[in-house]
């Protein structure tokens, strides 16, 4: 099997700025992949802080202050996501972030025996990502309050799944996004550098469905 196609051993990057309908395409992989495993830093460290772990503890403040998480601490819980996950393999979301967090990640990985086989970049423009956040309502009870929700068809404003209020992440505001945004700009050629691979790109301004499908056709 080529390490190019596909499968649950896969090891995958996803990248992409924020808005660019990366959630869905990662639940569209997920699903026609039974096995892989997911590394999402923002789904993890909603986790760590559930459990109060240590990682919790030494990402606390810089979460608490909005700032980034430190480089160190998010690749300690991406290796120990990857020792628990492996032989199979894994989506990676969220990571690497900037440079460093890329030349950590290969290291973490090339330590394990492994390699990374493939980098989808989903990009979209700076407006149509901010419009998609602006439309962006999430379900603090289903999944912490990370990806878009479910919405009810009888009531918009309640999760069609648990029918929780839907809310907006703390972030999802026009001043933060710009500036996640410019810092995702800032980091990307960065990362692909470090990262050299040969990068997938997939157009994020196309219907969701539309995104996943030529996602796949790039992944077989
Ligand atoms: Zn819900």
């Amino acid at each position: 099997m080529s390490a190019r196609t596909l499968s649950k051993t896969s090891l995958l990057v996803l990248l992409g700025p924020p808005g660019s309908g990366k959630s869905t395409l990662v639940t569209s992989i997920l699903d026609a992949t039974p096995g892989l495993g997911h590394f999402a830093v923002r789904r993890q460290f909603v986790e760590e802080k559930s459990k109060q772990t240590d990682l919790w503890l030494a990402a606390a403040e810089s979460q608490e202050k909005g700032q980034w998480l430190p480089d160190e601490v998010v690749i300690e819980a991406f290796s120990r996501r990857l020792d628990a996950q492996l032989p199979g393999g894994m989506l990676i979301e969220g990571l690497p972030a900037n440079a460093e967090q890329a030349r950590l990640m290969i290291e973490v990985v090339a330590g394990r025996g492994r390699q990374v086989d493939r980098v989808l970049y989903l990009d979209a423009p700076d407006e149509v990502c901010m419009a998609r956040m602006r439309k962006r309502s999430v379900c603090v009870t289903c999944d912490g309050g990370i990806s878009q929700a479910a919405v009810s068809e009888a009531d918009p404003g309640r999760c069609a799944r648990c029918g929780s209020a839907l809310g907006r992440r703390r972030d999802d505001h026009d001043g933060p996004f710009a500036e996640r945004l410019r810092l995702h700009r800032h980091h990307i050629r960065g990362i692909l550098d470090e990262l050299c691979h040969e990068v997938t790109v997939l157009d994020g301004t196309e219907d969701r469905g539309e995104i996943v499908r030529a996602a796949f056709r790039q992944l077989s």
